[in-house]
């Protein structure tokens, strides 16, 4: 466990334990379930999107420290955006913890705290549960995600 502590930084920590968007939204158009059955977590994404803009995302759920602290962080990051510039951000987001592009750290500010992430592919799964249960949603899927 002890290389997985440089993980967890203090911004995964602050998110883990008071993670932001944390609750369900009564006016959602899209919901959906997403699970990590190798890691335990589970997470419910919210979503209200009206004439191509995130208006609000909310989530619920359990989880690890990653998966709850990149849910809250994918939260605070897609609220307010369009929706083009939210698939932007969720490509990006999977590029950098998947190791694909370590250039995309740049583009996504605070998100940026995940690189550490691709060093462990376990947590990948982790950290992009909420991304992909959010994606999903976003294509209009119905049935739940499951990163296996
Ligand atoms: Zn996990």
């Amino acid at each position: 466990m002890s290389d997985l502590r440089e993980l967890y930084q203090e911004v995964i920590l602050d998110h883990y334990k008071k993670p932001r968007n944390f609750h369900t939204l009564p006016d959602a158009n899209r919901k959906l379930e997403g699970y990590n059955p190798l890691c335990g977590d589970k997470i419910t994404v919210y979503l209200k999107v009206e004439d191509g803009v995130v208006k609000d995302i909310s989530f619920q759920g359990s989880g690890c420290a990653i998966s709850t602290a990149s849910a809250s962080m994918m939260t605070d990051s897609l609220k307010g955006k369009t929706v083009d510039q939210a698939e932007t951000i969720f490509c990006g987001f999977h590029e950098l913890v998947t190791g694909k592009n370590p250039q995309a750290a740049a583009d996504l500010g605070k998100l940026a705290v995940f690189t550490g992430v691709r060093e462990f592919p376990v947590r990948v799964k982790c950290a992009t549960l909420a991304w992909h249960t959010f994606h999903a949603a976003l294509e209009g899927e119905e049935k739940p995600v499951s990163t296996e």
